[in-house]
């Protein structure tokens, strides 16, 4: 197998996997993170020593028109969304694979002096 092949059977395999998750329509941006809290109550377990803090909460953070959107969620949404975060990010990998590729080919067909 040439390069060539070895390279477009790599770009068949990505789209296929970037088709089979654009087609499943789940897909979050953002991330998710566990948080614990302090809520500053005089006498609240959370102000003890040692110091017990409230949660742990789960957050979805995302960027919305630059700034960054925080909202709780409960355990059963974490369970329910997470995957649809996976699948937004392997897109997002995804898309960038396949653009290396793209950007190789283009750089390949330039030194062949084609164009
Ligand atoms: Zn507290």
């Amino acid at each position: 197998m040439s390069a060539d092949q070895g390279t477009r059977e790599q770009a068949r395999k990505l789209t296929n996997e970037l088709t089979r998750l654009l087609r499943s329509g789940k897909m979050l941006p953002g991330s998710i993170t566990q948080r614990h809290t302090f809520c500053g109550r005089a006498g609240c377990a959370c102000q003890a020593d040692p110091p017990r803090p409230h949660g742990p909460y789960w957050q979805w953070t995302r960027k919305v028109a630059g700034k960054t959107v925080t909202r709780r969620l409960s355990q059963e949404q974490i369970e329910h969304y997470r995957p649809w975060i996976e699948n937004d990010h392997r897109i997002r990998e995804l898309i960038t694979a396949l653009e290396a590729i793209s950007i190789a080919h283009l750089e390949a067909e330039q030194h062949h002096g084609g164009g």
